[in-house]
């Protein structure tokens, strides 16, 4: 082999490596211009891309932006203008390798995600009102509601199981309301029966004055959705006299309730919707 030969060789490998590197080049400036031009690819390449999980977004993004970003990536469908706008600033320079987080937050991409979130905010309020429309507004919708009128977010699950939330809700209100008429019936005979046991001279004070105490032996109040809870029209005391634990929210079905309080303004009664108290 001559060193001519010798030379041509050299130079054909190193001519091919450029060929391969420019190649590649070439793909990717492809790939990066068709991320820029299509939002959805962006998204769902986001989607693939951004390394950092729920509490790493929230460490880095806070409340309500972590989860607009996460709402932005769960999202599917056609993309609102203030959606292209956030994906665009947090895919930063070089969309192809887009590090979500992972670099310091520039006034544009928070910018856009105060955008986003407003967005986000316009379009769970929206739906929690049409969802108000159909089933009522129980405990499920008041939460939500209470959530955005605070200026937060409803996460990408909670926000998808609000609509069976309300139903199940408006089923448990059917029943609640079943169940508030039946005690209504039952409160004075149980203030009569209060007052028996307490002898002579407090038999000849207005039944009234035990409704009270038929109040707070009767009723509960569920700690998460702020329901009185009432009982069932065939539960019975104990033989100590005591009402049987075991007792559920019909709304949210949790055990550990709340004793009832009277509201001290409200007068007390507890056949109105809701639990007075604060
Ligand atoms: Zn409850």
């Amino acid at each position: 082999m001559t060193l001519l030969q010798c030379l041509r060789d050299a130079r054909r490998s190193y001519d091919e490596r450029l060929e391969r590197e420019q190649a590649t080049r070439g793909a990717e400036d492809d790939q990066r211009a068709r991320l820029r031009a299509d939002p959805v690819a962006l998204r769902e390449h986001l989607r693939q891309r951004t390394r950092l999980g729920r509490y790493e977004l929230l460490e880095r993004f806070g409340n309500p932006n972590a989860q607009a970003i996460e709402l932005l990536l769960h999202a599917d469908g056609i993309l609102a203008h203030s959606e292209r706008a956030a994906l665009r600033a947090l895919a930063g320079e070089d969309p192809l390798h887009p590090r979500v987080g992972e670099q310091p937050i520039v006034d544009s991409v928070s910018g856009a995600l105060t955008q986003l979130a407003e967005h986000y905010r316009d379009v769970q309020r929206a739906r929690a009102g049409e969802l108000a429309a159909a089933h009522g507004e129980g405990p499920a919708l008041r939460g939500a509601l209470c959530e955005l009128g605070g200026g937060g977010l409803l996460q990408a699950a909670a926000f998808a199981e609000l609509e069976r939330r309300a139903a199940g809700d408006k089923r448990a209100s059917v029943l609640q309301a079943r169940w508030r008429e039946a005690y209504t019936d039952r409160r004075e005979r149980e203030a009569r029966r209060l007052a028996r046991q307490k002898g002579l001279a407090a038999r000849l004070l207005a039944v009234d004055a035990f409704l009270e105490q038929a109040d707070r032996l009767w009723l509960r109040v569920c700690p998460s959705c702020r329901e009185i809870v009432y009982p069932q029209p065939e539960e019975q005391l104990d033989e100590v006299g005591l009402v049987p634990a075991g007792r559920a929210c019909p709304l949210c079905a949790r055990r550990d309730l709340d004793s009832w309080q009277p509201a001290p303004t409200a007068g007390g009664s507890p056949t109105a919707d809701h639990a007075g108290q604060a």
